[in-house]
């Protein structure tokens, strides 16, 4: 019985160092896995994160500051780009910012514009009252180094320049200029356009460079000397414009919505005993270039400078300008549209199937081009009122609500 006792008692009592002894391992497993997470606590968040083991212990390696930088923001895609670099670990999310926003640039540019741009520069920008938005909205809109420096240099603060910031294509160094000139024109769109891009209101003379247009397809697109086309530019949706035209008329073709206008337009002259006449549609850059090559030849340089759009300058290579005439000039009753009824009738009702009169009396220094009663640009029949009821050009539309065309340097 003793025996058994003491059997059952043993049997009992081993059991229980057994049982003693798996809590004390799981106690010590529990124990060294929280040592362990609590050692290892930022690379298993690195890890959960996306990044790899070499790359978790990289940045478990960086401590501080730029560690938790780095596992507070998202998982950085170019993470390694960065480290190769050894660039600075607190930009890093910076760098991948920038990175998104210009992917054309160098890794290393970048990393050298971020630095630069987060060191002193920073700070004085937020002396001067931007914030980390107001800042890399600049940054978004091209803002280099030196427009950072600019505004400092110059001291402009954040809201002085607000209004201008709004402003599609704004250029920061032109901030000084435009506050100059806002004074007197008290439009910030149009401050931003007219001091950009000067030429959009003088006359022939510009001389500059300029710029070529790159959404040449927009029907507001404003097309005049220092705003070109391509050479090889040419509208994609041509067609003869439906109406009677000229026997001598060579460039038939407009762009569709053209068409449809002109072909209303036509019909409700008729319906008044009216014969509009279509003139001159689409011309493509190579003969306006040799148009006005032959005009100078003719007439010389001031007359062509004034009557013919330099190459690439012409709103007939968009397909949305038209030169109308008339029945009777076509006849030889009449010398000159100008002095026709169809010319009054087209004035005063051009707006509603969306012309305008583009080159109207004195205003050859705004538009650069001596007054052609016969050339009408299709603008769109909203805009077209617009322009009519205020009796405005075509410039002074575009600088008002700020519809300039993209362009990039020539
Ligand atoms: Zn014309």
């Amino acid at each position: 019985m003793l025996k058994r006792s003491n059997s059952y008692s043993y049997s009992y009592g081993r059991k229980s160092n057994n049982n003693l002894k798996i809590f004390g391992i799981i106690g010590l497993v529990v124990a060294i896995v929280a040592v362990v997470v609590f050692l290892n606590f930022n690379r298993i968040r690195a890890l959960v994160k996306g990044y790899n083991f070499t790359q978790a212990n990289q940045i478990v390696a960086m401590e501080g500051e730029a560690e938790n930088e780095i596992l507070a923001s998202d998982f950085m895609e170019h993470f390694d780009i960065w480290h190769d670099l050894e660039a600075t670990p607190v930009n890093y999310d910076d760098y991948e910012k920038y990175y998104e926003l210009f992917q054309d640039y160098q890794p290393s540019e970048i990393v050298s514009y971020v630095d630069e741009l987060n060191g002193e520069i920073y700070s004085q920008l937020e002396e001067l009252g931007f914030d980390h938005d107001g800042i890399w909205a600049m940054v978004s809109n091209s803002a280099s180094i030196s427009d950072f420096e600019y505004l400092i240099d110059n001291k402009l603060s954040a809201t002085q320049i607000a209004p201008y910031l709004e402003v599609n294509g704004y250029m920061v160094k032109n901030m000084k200029a435009y506050i100059e000139a806002d004074k007197t024109n008290n439009n910030p769109t149009y401050t931003v356009g007219i001091t950009n891009y000067p030429f959009i209101l003088s006359t022939a003379e510009y001389s500059g460079r300029g710029y070529t247009i790159t959404n040449p397809d927009e029907i507001l697109t404003l097309v005049k000397a220092g705003f070109y086309l391509d050479n090889s530019y040419e509208p994609g949706d041509l067609v003869e414009a439906p109406m009677p035209i000229a026997p001598d008329c060579e460039n038939p073709l407009v762009r569709q919505v053209v068409a449809d206008a002109l072909q209303q337009m036509y019909e409700d002259a008729k319906a008044e005993g009216l014969s509009l006449v279509f003139n001159s549609g689409y011309r493509s850059y190579t003969v306006q270039a040799q148009t006005y090559q032959d005009i100078e030849t003719r007439y010389g340089g001031l007359y062509a400078s004034q009557y013919v759009a330099l190459p690439g300058a012409s709103e007939h290579q968009t397909g949305l300008g038209v030169d109308l005439t008339s029945q009777s000039v076509v006849d030889g009753t009449r010398i000159t549209f100008g002095d026709t009824a169809e010319y009054k009738w087209v004035l005063a009702n051009a707006a509603k199937y969306g012309f305008i009169n583009r080159y109207p009396e004195s205003t050859s220094d705004l538009t650069g081009i001596a007054h052609e009663p016969w050339h009408f640009r299709y603008v769109g029949a909203e805009v077209a009122q617009e322009i009519t009821d205020a009796n405005i050009t075509f410039e002074q539309y575009c600088l008002e609500n700020g519809i300039l065309p993209t362009v990039v340097a020539r």
